[in-house]
């Protein structure tokens, strides 16, 4: 089974070919992160354009590198949700047009569990499992009894974890998408500043990021007016140990009312190195029979090989789109 998969749901444009959704052939990854960086942030009508400009270029990129054809294909997968709306029309066409030349299956993927079914070219997955998905828009605690069975146990209440790190690594100047330099400055400093845990000790299972993101920056704003400087390292560190803190916390608190055998950290925020150690420890103590599962760096940001994994679940359901699918921005698991 060859399946040809698309994202372009933010500010990557990704087509891979991957075989029985465990396998990559290919996996091309075209990011337009400097075209988005002196606006702080992606403009929904600058990646639109530059999707258009790269879905060929790296379809045939993909498709090459691969070594395969069309007419070698078993079907195309795309993401036609969540994210925003421009981006996701233009893997949605491209992904319908060749379904449709080509006389192939065509199978929609929500593009969150695109990121946990990522962890499936790690290891294969045995249910049911948690899922800690965080990134760039979402940061969620997902139950899951079966393949294909998304249950949202938890979920953030304000900003997602990736957001909070792009906006804090604002005030530390560090440009757009900041989780990777604010995860380094992390390591070289210390948690000096005991910023807020939000809802760490509330018995729910759901998240809130604002009111550190604030902390954060009312905590810069204020050296600032007195005139002192104050360490970016720690400054980082600081808001990367609270933010580690609770999404650990409850995730522990997850495993204890949800009893699993595997723990998936996806989304871009899964590439934090403060996240996958801390996790690592607390659960080898606490949770010593649960496997956690991290996918590797090019796999936990957006990329078409995760979409691949996830559309061979679907196919397997026979779970195929009309030539009408349409993107849906809002898209959430009870779709999925
Ligand atoms: P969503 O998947 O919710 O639709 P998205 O696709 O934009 O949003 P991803 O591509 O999954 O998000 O992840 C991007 C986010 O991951 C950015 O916010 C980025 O700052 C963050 N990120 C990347 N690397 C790290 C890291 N090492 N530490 C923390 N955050 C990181
Ligand atoms: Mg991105
Ligand atoms: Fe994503």
């Amino acid at each position: 089974e060859l399946i040809l998969a698309f994202e372009s749901s933010c500010d990557e444009t990704s087509v891979a070919v991957v075989e029985n959704g465990n396998k990559i052939l290919s996996n091309i990854i075209a990011t337009q992160i400097k075209s988005h960086q002196r606006f702080g942030g992606v403009v929904p009508e600058v990646a639109s354009r530059h999707h258009v400009e790269q879905i060929t270029l790296v379809t045939d990129a993909a498709l090459k590198e691969a070594g395969v054809t069309y007419t070698d294909l078993t079907a195309v997968a795309v993401t036609y949700g969540p994210g925003l709306v421009g981006a996701l029309l233009i893997g949605v066409t491209a992904a319908k047009t060749i379904a449709y030349a080509h006389h192939l299956p065509l199978i929609p993927v929500n593009h969150m569990a695109g990121h946990i079914y990522a962890a499936r070219f790690v290891k294969p997955l045995t249910y049911p499992l948690l899922a800690l998905a965080v990134s760039g828009g979402h940061t969620e605690l997902v139950y899951m009894k079966a393949a294909g069975e998304f249950e949202i146990i938890g979920d953030t209440r304000d900003d997602a974890a990736g957001e909070a790190y792009d906006k804090v690594g604002r005030i530390l100047g560090i440009p757009y998408p900041a989780g990777k330099e604010v995860d380094r400055l992390a390591h070289l400093g210390h948690d000096t500043f005991h910023f807020p845990r939000a809802m760490d000790k509330e018995d729910n299972l759901d998240f809130s990021f604002s009111g550190l993101k604030s902390a954060v920056i009312n905590t810069v704003h204020h050296a600032d007016q007195i005139g002192e400087t104050l360490s970016r390292e720690d400054l980082a560190a600081s808001f990367q140990a609270a933010v580690v803190d609770v999404l650990v916390h409850k995730t522990q608190k997850a495993l204890t009312n949800y009893p699993v055998k595997q723990l998936i950290v996806a989304g871009g925020v899964a590439a934090n190195q403060g996240l996958k150690e801390a996790m690592n420890e607390a659960l080898a103590v606490h949770f010593p029979d649960v496997d956690v599962i991290v996918p590797p760096l090019r796999l936990t940001g957006d990329n078409g090989a995760m979409i691949g994994a996830a559309a061979h679940i679907e196919l397997a359901k026979r779970h195929l789109a009309s030539e009408n699918l349409n993107a849906d921005p809002g898209l959430s698991f009870a779709h999925a």
